[in-house]
């Protein structure tokens, strides 16, 4: 079998998708045995979902002609052509959407379900933790109420961010690293709000979206511990894990970060110098299947847990699942609420999701595929020019 065409198809499915600039890049992979396998590579904000479906172009000379059962060696092949560039981030991006293609096409070709052929099932289902049930809250009581209702839907883990009244505009603007001290004592009272909502045997997860500096992340850190949560997500931007060793060593609550690193070797130092409680690696960030389950099985030798970043879209979410279908340590996938609809606008059949877990189909591949009739209707605008 032989590579043919590889094609990323950049999206705007949804009323959401059009209106927050949310643009998901898939990615085809043809060849010449009628084998056509999806994979994605999408990322914002920043119009990073184009910058990736560029680069696939770019890409694409390399692949053709390739035997797409040679994952690993492609992976390397592109992984090591943009190493004077820097092939962590962007190119790690570019080559998941591709593994991922890879594997679909594996799949479906062997007749047998991705996470068949990665090493066999350790569970029936893909446990999730919530998140994106909270459209429209503002006030601590607004979120008591949308956090019990998430848990009597079945959901036995939740996150938020808690302070995004004041840094949102941070998201990608880190600056001072600091929040006001009301804007801190709304974030906690949010968090005290939730936490006796929905009591102690749900677990509740904090995002800092990277956005303090180590004295705020310590006192933030050591607050939220009294509440008891499940983990504090990126409390220091990503570049220093000395920072992180600060926060880390002065925190009480326990520590998760990993949708920011990129590759194996990101990872290293996470476990060597015991910096985190949890990981979660992105499937299309840091290297697709392939590479998300070489760092869970790192992960394993640490007895560290993995719980994939989920927050892009509909192809992210089965490939992470395939993947934890077949890794022991595994906590849960993350889950947003307010993507289901387009989850589901742009993929053959509707996920099934009950009691707050994603059973996958027993068919071939990655078990979906994509309305193509679908996405060439709604094409990101700027990309169709
Ligand atoms: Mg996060």
């Amino acid at each position: 079998m032989k590579i043919t065409d590889v094609k990323p198809i950049p999206t705007q499915p949804t009323e959401y998708s059009r209106r927050s600039s949310r643009t998901w890049t898939f990615v085809r992979i043809d060849t010449d045995e009628d084998v056509t396998g999806f994979g994605e590579a999408t990322n914002y904000p920043g119009g990073g979902s184009l910058v990736v479906a560029s680069t696939i172009n770019l890409v694409r000379e390399a692949l053709i002609g390739e035997d797409p059962f040679d994952i690993d060696r492609l992976w390397h092949k592109i992984f090591r052509r943009y190493t004077y560039l820097g092939s962590r981030g962007l190119v790690t991006a570019v080559i998941s959407g591709i593994d991922i293609a890879l594997w679909d096409i594996k799949g479906k070709a062997l007749g047998k379900p991705v996470h068949d052929i990665l090493g066999g099932r350790f569970r029936d289902s893909i446990a999730l933790y919530a998140n994106g049930w909270f459209t429209g809250c503002e006030t601590p009581e607004d979120f008591a109420r949308a956090a019990a209702e998430t848990v009597a839907a079945g959901y036995s883990a939740i996150k938020f961010d808690p302070f995004t009244h004041e840094m949102e505009p941070f998201h990608t603007g880190y600056v001072s690293g600091q929040i006001s001290a009301e804007g801190e004592d709304l974030g906690m009272a949010k968090v005290e709000a939730v936490r006796d909502a929905v009591g102690m045997n749900v677990d509740v997860l904090i995002d800092a979206h990277g956005h303090y500096n180590v004295p705020t992340a310590i006192r933030i850190g050591n607050r939220l511990a009294e509440f008891e949560v499940g983990w504090y997500e990126e409390p220091v931007p990503p570049e220093s894990y000395e920072a992180l060793a600060q926060v880390r060593q002065n925190v009480a609550a326990p520590i998760c970060v990993g949708e920011r690193l990129f590759t194996r070797y990101d990872f290293v130092p996470i476990f060597e110098k015991r910096l985190a409680d949890y990981i979660m690696p992105d499937v299309v960030w840091t290297g697709g299947i392939s590479e998300l389950r070489k760092i869970a099985t790192m992960a394993e030798a640490y007895y560290i847990p993995v719980s994939p970043h989920n927050a892009m879209g509909s192809i992210q979410i089965v490939a992470g699942a395939h993947t934890m279908m077949t890794v022991p340590n595994f906590y849960r996938l993350e889950f947003s609420l307010a993507a289901l609809e387009g989850y589901n606008a742009v993929l053959d059949k509707p996920l099934d999701i009950r009691d707050g877990a994603l059973h996958l189909p027993s068919g071939p591949g990655l078990g979906f595929d994509l309305d193509l009739e679908f996405l060439e209707a709604n094409p990101d605008p700027i990309w169709a020019g």
